[in-house]
Formats: structure tokens, sequence, C-alpha cells
């Protein structure tokens, strides 16, 4: 039977960061189960390659029908292999609102998590090209870069909003949030740093430290209420791998909580529908799914200098392919969503409450639709959306999807968020010098009409790829995991990814997934 210290279940943005911390010094053994493989290749290592993803790396979930969206079934991509979502990701490195982490703290009971407390693991996670300041790290794991290069249409976007007034920011996270510019993105060298690559890729080798691919973590192993290791899959064999010291579950905020309820952690009917042995009535596992729901402008323009389906474009990608490989430099460092900005749409929003992300080509259906020509388009998302959803059991199978439903625009306030966002969104575009390139609206309709543009977000709106909520932590009972992330109902058994967030933070959720492994570490290894 395999014995460790510390087991961690699943490799992503913040299982990545639990390993490298919990292995780096070399006095616990710690071993990584990880259900898909090593996503070191070139696809994943090239920014620009991100429309060619091995097929391998990615879940491709889809939620149930959709009431808020006409009845629609939604896209929700997640990575899978070392470094999880964040290597298939657009790499924006976005901390969220330090308002997020005060109202965690202030509101919602969760001691130690106010900016203050966060900040310095935010500091220690990031190896920025700028150098270390009050608010970034210079020398920490994650690679954080400037944009090697940004098309002039991404440029021109920033100019546009300045246009309108709006201010100019190039730095999101110096704790003054809004504003519009180039985004930060998360490479080394021209490369994507998948968390992965920055935390487990530099021990891989050391004893301490085994690293297992291709391994599907079944449930956890509960004996008299406490967990005692995790039952695998691993190449065609079930197999047993034991904790002495803890365990902790990263598999993101969809499988965490999958992997909980076949243990027997979660809403007691639930589980007994699914035909589950109930160890621990939580309500909470898998409910309060929170999501960014986002809008997608897009706008036919007459510049070949976009990203788009021509001759051209084609022939300069190749190219730049080539640059790339022997530079790592060029147009293939791009993270598509190379500029946008934060701002608050409604009057009393206490922070920005849109995100936008400039992307420099024309994108429809999650970019799995091709699009003939050239334009470029604009994400417009609630940043603190009210509407809440849930994860539950499809089977008691850890290899089926589980049932995802988030529940999207079921609060009618998130749509007049989104309403004002898109509305910002067609003003930034009709801005020059953006307006010079003569952006032609594919979905033209009346703005002014609620009631239109209300018919085409629900018809076209989906995630921009953010979910958390799952496994909230919180000073309460109720909640499944403590404000040390410590499971409540079992011990032995940590919980550190997207999933435990309180409320969903006012950003790109990489960052603050790392921040939380980070965390973690620290957490595991006091208490044991
Ligand atoms: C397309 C896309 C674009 C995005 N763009 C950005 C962006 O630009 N910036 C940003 O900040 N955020 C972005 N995000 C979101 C961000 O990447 C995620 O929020 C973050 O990576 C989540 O980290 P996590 O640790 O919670 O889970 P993940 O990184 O998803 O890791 C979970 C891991 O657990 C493994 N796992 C799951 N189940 C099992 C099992 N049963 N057995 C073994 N292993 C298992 C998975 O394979 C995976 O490796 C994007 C996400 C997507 C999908």
């Amino acid at each position: 039977m395999d014995e460790f210290d510390y087991v961690v279940i699943g490799g992503g943005s913040a299982g990545s960061a639990v390993t490298g911390r919990l292995a780096e010094d070399g006095r616990a053994s710690v071993c990584l189960l990880e259900a898909g493989g090593r996503n070191n290749g070139i696809r994943v290592r090239t920014p620009g390659l991100f429309p060619f993803l091995p097929e391998a790396a990615n879940y491709k979930f889809e939620t149930v029908p959709q009431k808020g969206l006409n009845g629609r079934i939604g896209y929700q991509p997640r990575g899978r292999g070392l470094g999880g979502s964040s290597a298939i990701n657009a790499m924006v490195y976005i901390r969220g609102n330090a308002w997020d982490y005060d109202n965690w703290a202030s509101e919602l009971g969760c001691d130690g998590w106010a900016y203050d407390d966060v900040l310095p693991y935010f500091k220690q996670s990031e190896g920025n090209v700028r150098g270390a300041d009050d608010f970034h790290g210079g020398d920490g794991p994650l690679g954080v870069a400037d944009q090697l290069w940004a098309n002039p249409t991404s440029k021109a976007f920033v100019e546009a909003a300045a246009k309108l007034q709006l201010p100019v920011t190039d730095d999101f996270n110096d704790g003054e949030q809004a504003g519009f510019g180039l985004y930060q993105v998360t490479q080394r060298d021209g490369e994507r740093c998948t968390a992965s690559r920055a935390y487990v890729e530099p021990l891989r080798g050391r004893a301490n430290l085994d690293i297992r691919t291709g391994t599907l973590v079944k449930r956890l192993v509960i004996e008299e209420g406490r967990v005692t290791g995790v039952a695998i899959q691993r190449g065609g064999k079930s197999e047993f791998v034991k904790a002495r010291k803890g365990v902790v579950l990263s598999a993101g905020a969809f499988n965490s909580p999958q992997i909980l309820m076949l243990s027997g952690i979660g809403p007691a009917d639930h589980l007994r529908e699914q035909g589950v042995e109930v160890v621990s009535d939580k309500p909470a596992v898998g409910s309060e799914l929170q999501d960014h729901i986002d809008y997608v402008s897009s706008w036919q323009a007459d510049s070949t200098e976009t990203i788009g389906d021509s001759l051209t474009a084609t022939v300069r990608m190749a190219k730049a392919i080539i640059q790339h490989r022997f530079t790592k430099k060029g147009i293939m460092t791009t993270p598509y969503a190379e500029a946008g900005g934060f701002w608050s749409v409604m009057a009393d929003s206490p922070a920005p409450d849109v995100q936008w992300h400039f992307v420099p080509a024309m994108l429809e259906d999650h970019g799995r639709e091709k699009v003939k020509g050239h334009g470029f388009s604009l994400h417009a998302c609630v940043l603190r959306p009210e509407s809440r959803g849930t994860v539950r059991l499809n089977s008691d199978n850890a290899a089926d999807a589980p049932r995802i439903d988030p529940n999207f625009l079921s609060d009618e306030r998130d749509l007049a968020v989104l309403r004002e966002g898109i509305r910002l969104s067609h003003r930034i575009a009709e801005a020059p010098p953006l307006s010079d390139y003569a952006p032609q609206d594919r979905y033209a309709i009346d703005l002014n009409d609620d009631d239109a543009l209300d018919a085409l977000i629900r018809e076209r709106a989906d995630t921009v790829y953010h979910p958390v909520g799952t496994c909230r932590m919180g000073p309460d009972e109720g909640s499944v995991v403590d404000t040390k992330l410590k499971a409540r109902g079992v011990e032995g058994l940590w919980v550190a990814d997207a999933s435990i967030m309180p409320k969903i933070v006012s950003g790109n959720t990489n960052a603050p997934s790392i921040m939380i492994g980070e965390r973690c570490a620290e957490f595991v290894q006091a208490a044991t």
C-alpha cells in the first residue's frame, strides 16, 4: 500500500501551489493525484496556440438547460491535467478587488481573509517582471509579465476608453482596480506559466514528491470520521493511497463537490437518491455555485490586422508560430484577451461591477464556431452576480461529469448590470480610434430598448469561466470548510481551490485560486 504524509487531489491552480509548498523543504512526503496528463507540450506552452489546445486537456463540461438563457445548454470548459484550468485559460493576471476580501472578512465572518491578510500571499506567489513593490512580488514562482506584443486594435480599445474620459491604468492589481488598459499575463519568457510549471515541475524528481498523472480519484476513504486516504483508478486498476497526516482536495469548483458527494459528504437526500451512503449531511456542498455571466459583443471590421479567418491571417499566423519557436516573442505570445477594464455601471456599487475583455478577433460560441473575415469582440461580465446555482451528482461514478446548474440570470439584478455593461461596450467601440476600423455590429439592435437587449442577452450570454462557491468557506457550522480551509464533519481533510470562495471575487479567478493554495499549505502544516 502506498503511504505518504500528504495526498493532494488535483494538480490545478490551487493544487499545484499546495503541492509545491508542502513538498519544497523536503521534510514531508507528498503525493499529487491528477486525472489528466503532464500538459507540457508546445500547444500548452505557446500562448497563441490557445485555439488548438489538446482535446484531452479540457473536460468540456456542459450545464443543464438554463431557463434564464432561453433553455440553452451552457459550455463549461475546465482544465484536465497538470496546471488544471491554468493550462487552458486566457492567462489574464487579476486578483479581484480589495473590497471582495474585506467583505469576506467583515460581512461573511471569514476572519483572516481581509485584503491585508491575503496580499502577502499574492505577493509570495508572484514573479512579476516589473519587480517587487508594495503590491507585487518579484521572485515568486508564478511568472507574471507585460504582454510582449499587442494587437493595434487592443491599443485602440484602451485609447477609445480614454476618449470617453474613462481612466487608463497599467496595473489592475495595485489596489485601485477601476480603469482600462492592457492586462498583465501569467507568462514567463513568452510562454504560458501554468500553476504546475510554477510550483510542481521545478520539484520533479525529488524523492519526497510523487506526481501521479492519469490517476482518477474515485472517492475519499473515511474511517471512524477521519479521512485516511483516497481510492483511485490508475491504468485500469483500482488502488488505495494512504495519507498519514492529511488529504487536500483541490479538484476545482465542479469536481471537489463531486468527490465530497461521492464520499458521502453532501446533501443527504441527494446522496441517498444516488445510492451513496451518507457520512455527513452537508447541504452546502455543491450549493451556492456562482459564476460570471458574460455577453460578447462582436464587430466585423475592415482591418486585416486583427486575428481572423483569411489568407492574410493564416500566413501571418504560420510565420508567427515559427518566430515564437525560435525567439519566444511576437504574435504567438497573445493571450487573445489582451485588453480590458473594470468599471461601475450601477450607481450604488461598492467596487467596479463589470469587467471587460477585449479580443482582437470575432468570437462566436466560445470560439467553437469559426467566423469568416476580420473584426473584434468585447466581453462584458457581471462581477458580483446575485444568481446562485448548484453542482450535483449525475451518477455514483467519478468518471462521469457532475450535473452543473449555474442558474444564470435567475436573479433579474444580474440582467440589469449586464445591460449597462453592454451599453458601455458599444460606446467604447463607437469611440475613436476604435471607430476608425469602421466596426459593423454583428447583432445590431436598438440598445435603448431594454426588452430587445434582454432578449439578445438571454439568447447569447454564457460563462466567462469563473465558477466558485461550491465548497464555501465560513465561520458557521453550515459551511463546508472553516476559515483555515479544514473540512467540517470529518477529520484529516482540507479543501483548497476556487470552490471555497464564499462569494465570487470581482475578477478572474486563477491568481485567487493560487493564493488559496498558498494559504492552505500553511494551514495544513500548522495543523499537522
Ligand atoms: C477557458 C478558460 C479561460 C480562463 N481564463 C482565465 C484568465 O484569463 N485568468 C484567470 O485568472 N482565470 C481564468 N480562468 C479561470 C481559472 O483558470 C480557474 O478559476 C482556476 O484555474 C481554477 O483553479 P482550481 O484550482 O480551482 O481548479 P483547476 O485549475 O480547474 O484544477 C482542478 C484539477 O483537478 C483535477 N481533477 C478533477 N477531478 C479529479 C479527479 N476525480 N481525480 C483526479 N484529479 C481530478 C483536474 O483534472 C484539474 O487538474 C479561465 C478558465 C477557463 C476554463
